[in-house]
Formats: C-alpha cells, sequence, structure tokens
C-alpha cells in the first residue's frame, strides 16, 4: 500500500470531503484532506536507519511533497535532507524530537521551525547532548550489572557514525552479546519504560523543553500522545500543563492508531485549542511502517499545523 492508499483510504465514509484529494500537498488543505505529507521521521542522525538524503529519496518516491525530519535531540541531518528535498522539489520542514521528563514519564516533543536553527534552540540542543552523554554512562552501569560486559564500548560499537548514543544502540549490543534473542526482548527485559536501562533523570524537565522552544521561536507539539500508557485522565493533565507552558500543538496521528482512539484524541486537542500534527515516526525500511503510512483522520475542527502562522513560511511549496 503507498501512502496516497493509506491517506486516502478511510473506514468512515462519513469522515470523507467531498471531492478528490488534492494530489500534492498544499498548505490550504484541511486534516482531513491532507496526503502526501509526514511530519515525523527520523534518519541516521539518530536512530533511523537510512541518511538523510535516502529518506528524502524514499519520501519523494512514495509521493511525499511535504516532510519533516524530526530526530532524536540532534538537527544534524537538517541541511542534508533540506538539501536532497529541495533537489526533488519537495518542502523539508527543519525539526527535532526532544526528549523531556514530566512527572517520572519520558515525553517527546516534536518541535518544528522556519528557517536556520536560533542560538536558543542550539542551546537546548547541547543540554541534550549533555544528557545523553551522562545517560549513556548510567545505562552502561546498569546493563553490566546484569551482565553485559564491557557495556558502553559495545553499545558504541553498533554506532559507527558516532552519533549520540540511544536505547537501541544498547539493545543491539544485547542482541550481539547473546543475552537476548531480539531487539524486542532487549525493550522488553532491559531497556524498555520501567525496565533497569530507562534511565530518565537526565533529561530537561517538559517546563524547560518549553521555554527553550518558545524562545527559539519554534512550534512545541506532543509526539505520540496515545503512546506512553497514560490513562485518559493523565493524557488530559499532560495536555493542559502542555498547553499552559506554550505548547501549541499534538500529533492527532501517529503511524498506526485505533480510529475510535483517534476521535477521542481529536476531542481532547479541541477543547485544549491545539494545533493537529500528522506523522508516521518513520525510522527503517521492512517493519510496518513507512514514510506517510497514516491512520485515518478524523473528522474535527481541529486546525492543521501547517496553517500556525509561525510555520506557514515553512510549508510554503518551493
Ligand atoms: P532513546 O531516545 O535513546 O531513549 O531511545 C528510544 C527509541 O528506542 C525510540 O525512539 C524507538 O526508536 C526505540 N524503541 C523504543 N521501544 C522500542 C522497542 N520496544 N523495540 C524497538 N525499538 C524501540
Ligand atoms: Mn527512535
Ligand atoms: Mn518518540
Ligand atoms: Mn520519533
Amino acid at each position: 500500500m503507498n501512502a496516497q492508499d493509506t491517506i486516502s483510504s478511510s473506514s468512515d465514509p462519513g469522515s470523507s470531503s467531498p471531492g478528490a484529494k488534492p494530489s500534492s500537498f498544499d498548505p490550504g488543505m484541511t486534516l482531513e484532506q491532507a496526503g502526501h505529507i509526514d511530519l515525523h521521521m527520523h534518519s541516521t542522525a539518530s536512530d533511523g536507519r537510512l541518511s538523510p538524503q535516502a529518506l528524502m529519496t524514499l519520501c519523494h518516491q512514495r509521493g511525499l511533497s511535504c516532510a519533516a525530519l524530526t530526530d532524536h535531540d540532534t538537527i544534524d541531518g537538517v541541511e542534508a535532507a533540506a538539501h536532497e528535498a529541495r533537489a526533488l522539489g519537495m518542502t523539508l520542514v527543519p525539526g527535532v524530537e526532544l526528549s523531556t521528563r514530566w512527572q517520572g514519564v519520558g515525553i517527546h516533543v516534536v518541535a518544528l521551525w522556519h528557517g536556520p536553527a536560533r542560538a536558543p534552540m542550539m542551546a537546548l540542543l547541547e543540554r541534550l547532548a549533555q544528557a545523553r552523554h551522562d545517560r549513556a554512562l548510567e545505562i552502561a552501569a546498569r546493563l553490566e550489572k546484569v551482565g553485559l560486559e564491557n557495556a558502553l564500548a559495545r553499545a558504541r560499537e553498533q554506532n559507527p557514525d558516532a552519533r549520540l548514543l540511544g536505547r537501541p544502540d544498547f539493545a543491539r549490543a544485547l542482541v550481539e552479546a547473546g543475552l537476548v534473542p531480539d531487539m524486542m526482548r532487549a525493550f522488553k527485559r532491559y531497556l524498555g519504560a520501567g525496565k533497569t536501562g530507562d534511565v530518565k533523570v537526565h533529561w530537561p524537565t517538559l517546563e524547560e523543553t518549553l521555554e527553550g522552544i518558545r524562545q527559539a521561536g519554534a512550534v512545541a507539539v506532543v509526539a505520540h500522545p496515545l503512546r506512553y500508557g497514560l490513562t485518559r485522565r493523565r493524557l488530559g493533565l499532560l495536555l493542559d500543563e502542555f498547553t499552559e507552558l506554550g505548547g501549541e500543538g499534538a500529533e492527532l496521528i501517529s503511524g498506526y492508531q485505533n480510529d475510535d482512539r483517534s476521535r477521542d484524541l481529536a476531542s481532547l486537542l479541541v477543547k485544549r485549542g491545539l494545533y493537529a500534527s500528522l506523522g508516521s515516526d518513520f525510522h527503517y525500511q521492512g517493519g510496518a511502517l513507512a514514510p506517510g503510512t497514516l491512520s485515518t483522520v478524523p473528522r474535527s475542527q481541529l486546525v492543521p499545523i501547517w496553517q500556525h502562522p509561525r510555520l506557514i513560511p515553512a510549508f510554503k511549496r518551493p
């Protein structure tokens, strides 16, 4: 199934608007008309498996005309992606997925902006690089206790580009050392939420992060709100606090999502006046997701993030 099929197929006939879907992304499009767009993807600059250039090529092959690169805590891939996107006639919106903590939960915030990243964003990214470094030392110490000798060196071996270490590097090291059969089991036993290698204390708080994003003139979006395992009440609290702290958007759809939950999420976002974003959270080929993979967008009064006044210039077609 290609992006167009995925996006335009709807299990709810009432959710499709009359007339044909536009053939490519247009900033005037409503959320329900949205196709050919993906505002959450990863490259080799963080834990994705495609280079920024290769990712843009794949996006183009899949018919996307607008994309955001949102690597974890780094914008190292943005320039190369923007360059390639321009050559392919696509729009590349600069972005990043920032690691934060809120009430003991690791919450991811996508920041999107227009033009070069400003100094407060660079300061936030430096802070996060230090946090990733410190966290890697702690994860390594903890994994050594459960039998992964030389954990730090082994994780580094998984990461030839010498970018910042992430939990997937440790997961691969665990697999290679034969302590677990596969990545899934590595997360389930050692690195997933609540396990020994799930270290969050180093991340900036949600508050610090939103302040940095605000100072940088960027727009803050809650990444994949339904993937934190929060009860509906706590998700409401998160969205309340996020909005009070100056956050302006949330991902209404992140990859594959249950339609009922999407509708409910839409109502939570409408209530708080948040803009809606859409993204696959694509990391690598061969899995269930590809760039542009999105579940059905429910009908709502939500305003798309591409119509946010500060982002309108970023979404202009080249
Ligand atoms: P980090 O940002 O270093 O904390 O690593 C988190 C990343 O690990 C996520 O962005 C995913 O790409 C990956 N991840 C999380 N859970 C799993 C899992 N169960 N299996 C494989 N990868 C996962
Ligand atoms: Mn990731
Ligand atoms: Mn995430
Ligand atoms: Mn992501």
